[in-house]
C-alpha cells in the first residue's frame, strides 16, 4: 500500500438489498448511488445521493459485495 492510499481511504462501494418501507418490495440499490433511487413497485424513494454514500431510506436486508 502506498502512502497516498493510506491517507485517502478508498470508499468501498457495495450493493445493498433494500426493503421498501411502503410496499415491502426488496430491491438492489448501489450504496454510492448518484441519483435518487425509486421503488420499482410503488415509486417510493429508497435512496438519495448525499455527496458520496447514498442515504438509504428503507431497511437494508442484505449487503452484496
Ligand atoms: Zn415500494
Amino acid at each position: 500500500m502506498s502512502e497516498w492510499e493510506k491517507i485517502i481511504p478508498k470508499p468501498r462501494s457495495r450493493f445493498l438489498k433494500v426493503k421498501c418501507p411502503d410496499c415491502g418490495n426488496e430491491q438492489i440499490v448501489f450504496d454510492h448511488a448518484t441519483t435518487v433511487v425509486h421503488c420499482n413497485v410503488c415509486g417510493a424513494t429508497l435512496a438519495e445521493p448525499s455527496g458520496g454514500k447514498a442515504k438509504i431510506k428503507g431497511d437494508i436486508v442484505a449487503v452484496l459485495e
